[in-house]
């Protein structure tokens, strides 16, 4: 008796990429509905309502794309050739949290889902916001996806808060749970951007709905000091103390993870996304992913976003996964192109956990599947004596666009490289829109250094007026003694070493930006604590009495980043660094509260000790008579003003708020 099926894609090289890499020259599979019902000999039984002649074309499951956050590839070419958190920081985050709304998603999935359709791909790990939009618009263009609703600790384009995300992630997982192509899961962003409860509480989501957990991990050399520094371990055996891999976990990048590491993530069943163009692009380092295979881990390929690759194509990511695993190895034969299609194929699908829906070619999977031209003039000719030649002229020598025809789930998504479920035309003029809106948004800012501090986040107004005067001083003694002394009374004191960057620009109406590092010194010279700051101040000095001058401080923010970051982001035009070992008191003298500051400079190298005496003031009034004050309290120090201390070491504290009357 004879069965019948839907379709019968018959005379086609079958690479079923099953656990024995079963290939069937010649062949054909048989799909009923949205599943594969039989392969190879046993497809030829079949009669099919309709037939498709697939001579000189490869037949192999459909690509998996096992990390991306596909709404991204309306940001591709945002922003190049940065350092990773100058390029998250300063750019993706700023530009995602003035743009990213569910209209922004939905455009950009359409868009990555014709792009990735278009190069074979059928199945992707997403991991972005508004999820839910992300996942109508891969369901209403045919293809399967795990979507995952990221969860970070700061706001986001989507929530408030941590909570009200993980709010957001779990109606989004209640409302999408066994849809016939969206898996839906949480996505705590990374070790470093949530805290130990969302850690916990996504895998605790993730159990309770019996769903993967997709995240980042051990992307970068500086995470992982990082996390050694504060948790006292890498991040692997960190965010397994937190419980993370109680839940079913995608882990993306695992560059910087050592043996013991691979052998927890192994015992963990945690999958992994190897993602090689943005880790190199990133500068992040290449994983370690044939030892990873050697373990028995379960490894898949990813493109990860647009914005960090800048596309979505598999091949390419395929065949440099394989060359790469051979040229940090000096080994040839690291990661033959067998294995490669098999990470990027089965290898993908169990690193996502669904593996019992796509990733092969074989009876009950769905029919997840692409068609290739072997016959184009790049691949003639093959030789058959070898039967991994066929892999190696699929990884080394195809192309995405030898893909020809896409199925997922039973249903065509491209015939002879004409999409079916998505308009091109219009996906690419909507894009273009998009873009023009951003490069207004971000030509406006890069014109102003403090619209790039806001945009970085954390920048606060805080005007403060403050009388203020410098001198050299002929000895710290005498200082020293008029403190010890009856005349002041001396409230609270510090002692610190202080490193200011100054940063100017070429317009000078910019301003003075500075990066202050402070490094608390206990009696004995040790160092207790340090903070950072950012200020920036105009140039321009509002009034001056004598030589007490009245100054103002203008924004004022904390440095959550390193020093290399601004100065990348900022690009100053100079940079001149202060570098002082400094006492500072608050006292009172006559009434008025002061700052004193003593100085030694240590950079640039200076003999001698510096004073600086500051009051915090709010009006001209007000300034005129402390400013007479601090005259008296010079002559005490046995000094007067001077002015013609350089710029550079002029030091503008920002305290309280306060408007000058
Ligand atoms: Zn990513």
């Amino acid at each position: 008796m004879t069965a019948t099926c839907d379709l019968l894609l018959t005379n086609a090289i079958v690479l079923t990429m099953d656990e024995t890499f079963t290939v069937h020259a010649s062949s054909s599979v048989a799909i009923a509905g949205e599943s594969i019902v039989a392969v190879g000999p046993d497809a030829q039984m079949y009669e099919a309502v309709e037939t498709v002649d697939c001579r000189g074309r490869v037949v192999m499951p459909g690509l998996v794309n096992a990390h991306t956050h596909v709404p991204m590839a309306l940001l591709r070419g945002l922003a190049d050739d940065l350092r990773l958190d100058v390029w998250l920081m300063g750019y993706m985050m700023p530009v995602e949290r003035e743009f990213v709304s569910p209209d922004f998603v939905r455009l950009g999935t359409r868009l990555g889902c014709a792009e990735m359709i278009r190069s074979g791909v059928t199945c992707f790990a997403d991991m972005y916001y508004f999820e839910e939009a992300v996942a109508e618009a891969t369901a209403a263009a045919g293809m399967r996806a795990l979507c995952a609703q990221t969860v970070l600790r700061f706001p986001t384009p989507d929530a408030a808060s941590y909570e009200d995300s993980l709010a957001r992630a779990r109606d989004f997982i209640e409302r999408w749970r066994g849809h016939a192509l969206i898996v839906p899961a949480p996505a705590p962003h990374a070790p470093y951007t949530c805290t130990p409860d969302i850690l916990r509480s996504c895998a605790e989501l993730a159990v309770e709905f019996d769903v993967p957990l997709h995240i980042h991990l051990s992307e970068t050399e500086l995470e992982v000091e990082e996390s050694r520094r504060t948790h006292g371990m890498p991040v692997v055996p960190w965010v397994k103390k937190q419980g993370l891999f109680d839940a079913k976990v995608l882990a993306a990048h695992c560059v910087h993870v050592d043996d013991g590491e691979m052998r927890a993530l192994k015992h963990a069943n945690v999958g992994v996304a190897h993602n090689p163009t943005s880790n190199l692009k990133l500068g992040a380092g290449v994983a370690p992913v044939a030892r990873m295979l050697e373990l028995g881990l379960n490894v898949g390929i990813g493109t990860d976003g647009a914005a960090s690759n800048n596309d979505l194509d598999m091949f390419e990511e395929t065949r440099l996964a394989a060359l790469l695993a051979k040229g940090v190895s000096g080994d040839p034969t690291a990661l033959p192109a067998r294995d490669a299609l098999a990470m990027a194929t089965r290898g993908g699908a169990r690193a996502m956990h669904t593996d019992h829906l796509t990733g092969t070619l074989e009876a009950g999977k769905r029919a997840d599947l692409i068609v290739v031209d072997l016959d184009r003039l790049h691949n003639v000719p093959a030789f058959r004596r070898d039967p991994n030649g066929i892999y190696a002229q699929i990884v080394y020598a195809s192309k995405s666009t030898d893909v020809v025809d896409v199925m997922c789930n039973g249903r065509w998504l491209m015939r002879d490289r004409t999409l079916l479920t998505l308009d091109e035309a219009e996906l690419r003029e909507a894009a273009r829109l998009e873009a023009r809106r951003v490069d207004v948004f971000l030509s406006g800012r890069e014109i102003s250094v403090l619209q790039k501090l806001v945009a970085v986040g954390g920048a606060v107004e805080q005007e403060s007026f403050e009388v203020q005067v410098k001198a050299r001083v002929p000895s710290a003694e005498q200082v020293l003694a008029v403190i010890a002394g009856k005349a002041v009374t001396v409230i609270r004191s510090s002692h610190y070493h202080q490193y200011d960057t100054y940063w100017s620009f070429d317009d000078a109406e910019q301003g003075w930006l500075r990066y202050r590092e402070d490094e608390f010194l206990d009696e004995a010279g040790k160092v207790t604590s340090a903070r950072a700051r950012l200020t920036l101040t105009g140039r321009t000095r509002e009034e001056a009495f004598g030589a007490v001058l009245l100054s103002r401080s203008r924004y004022f923010a904390p440095a959550a980043h390193s020093v290399r970051f601004y100065r990348e982001y900022f690009r100053p035009a100079a940079e001149h660094v202060v570098e002082k070992d400094r006492r500072r008191w608050l006292l009172v003298y006559r009434g008025v509260e002061f700052y004193l500051h003593l100085d030694r400079l240590l950079n640039p190298p200076s003999d001698g000790y510096f004073i600086e005496v500051k009051s915090r003031t709010w009006s001209r009034r007000d300034a005129r008579d402390k400013a007479a004050v601090i005259a008296e309290l010079l002559a005490l120090f046995g000094t007067s003003p001077d002015d013609t201390i350089s710029d550079g070491y002029v030091t503008l504290a920002a305290g309280g708020t306060g408007s000058l009357g």
